[in-house]
């Protein structure tokens, strides 16, 4: 008789401008991760395909599916509504599949909060100083002044919650960060030793946020 081995859950995430997007394809890429897709009350970005970044779907429809119980998860950020839909996870999960999420620190609590029988691994990237930060979302197409201050803002917010994080990441270098969360999601999965330094994170942080 084989033993059935469930699937492992790690969750991405990050104050916006922080890399995590490309983090979680390249991972989807190299470790065979099924990334799971959100649905949301936003519009696309012209770069946005349908039923593959996201689940774009309006207010009723999102307001249908928090009623029928189907989200796993799901929170307002900034203006918009964000929900993983439960079915899908775990049939993956319970088919020996990885997944990974890309979702923001409410979404990111309320799995925790689950307890669900499936492994999880939490990581929480954040850039390495705010001068990188406010460059990297200035070049974004966030041309706009008032939009960027608006999001410095909200990563002074949102940085506090890294404290709910199995791990916290500091993207410097995308390959070198790559690498780290490769390493620490393989010593979770082998009960291998931890190359991790939480007190040089604190210390990152407290520069961060003064
Ligand atoms: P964006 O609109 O830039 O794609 O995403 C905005 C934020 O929403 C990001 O921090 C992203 O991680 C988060 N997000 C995307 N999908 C979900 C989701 O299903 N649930 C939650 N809680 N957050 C999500």
């Amino acid at each position: 008789m084989s033993i059935k081995k469930d699937g492992i859950m790690v969750i991405l995430s990050s104050p916006s401008g922080a890399g995590k997007t490309t983090l979680v394809k390249l991972l989807s890429k190299n470790k065979k991760f099924y990334i799971s897709i959100s649905h949301t009350t936003r519009k696309p970005r012209p770069n946005e395909i349908a039923n593959q970044d996201y689940y774009f779907v309006d207010q009723n429809k999102f307001e249908g599916l928090i009623k029928n119980e189907e989200f796993l998860e799901y929170a307002k950020v900034f203006k918009h509504f964000y929900g993983t839909t439960r079915t899908p996870v775990i049939e993956r999960l319970e088919k020996g599949e990885n997944v990974i999420f890309d979702i923001d620190w409410q979404g990111a609590d309320q799995i925790k909060n689950k307890k669900l029988n499936y492994k999880l691994i939490t990581f929480f990237i954040l850039p390495p100083s705010k001068k990188v930060l406010f460059e990297r979302l200035s070049n974004r197409d966030m041309k706009d002044k008032l939009i960027v201050e608006e999001r410095m803002k909200e990563f002074s917010r949102d940085v506090l919650h890294w404290i709910n994080y199995d791990y916290v990441i500091i993207n410097d270098d995308l390959e070198e960060c790559y690498a780290k969360i490769n390493n620490l999601i393989e010593a979770e999965v082998n009960n291998g030793s931890k190359d991790y330094d939480k007190e040089f994170i604190r210390k990152h942080v407290d520069l961060l946020t003064t």
